[in-house]
């Protein structure tokens, strides 16, 4: 087995308190999260990276937070910038992970790849959803 390779990237908000620093995978795990949550929450589909423990870099003390119950009940914490709102982190209780906008990376080019989840009834029909596309 080789070594997993680690790619170290930046990235922030639009108004600029929010800046980040953050670990991923060579190739990391991208979902684009079509849930009724996620919609509400953002006005859209969200596309979000999987971290790893302790992989990111950030002052917390600019962060908002706002809970709510997830799907199965569990809590979903969502991180926001306190300033401009843009959507940061998003921590599900459930897994104990957190997980990343992919958005607010200041290098999106190396995310080539997303797995669609909770699409089923929820998706916008002009997306196109297939089977090499999903996850579940
Ligand atoms: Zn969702
Ligand atoms: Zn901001």
């Amino acid at each position: 087995m080789g070594e997993k390779i680690f790619i170290d990237k930046t990235g922030g908000c639009i108004c600029g308190d929010i800046k980040f620093k953050v670990k991923l995978d060579e190739i990391p795990l991208v979902f684009n999260c079509h849930c009724i949550d996620c919609r509400k929450k953002i006005g859209g589909m969200m596309t979000i990276i999987l971290l790893r423990d302790k992989a990111i870099e950030i002052d917390k003390s600019k962060l908002k937070i706002y809970e709510h119950a997830g799907g199965s009940g569990n809590k979903i914490k969502k991180h926001f910038c306190g300033n401009c709102a843009a959507p940061i982190l998003t921590y599900v209780e459930k897994y104990k992970k957190y997980y990343l906008y992919a958005g607010l990376l200041d290098d999106i080019s190396f995310l080539k790849k997303a797995e669609n989840i909770h699409f089923k009834d929820s998706h916008f029909p002009f997306m196109e959803i297939s089977d090499n596309n999903t996850k579940v």
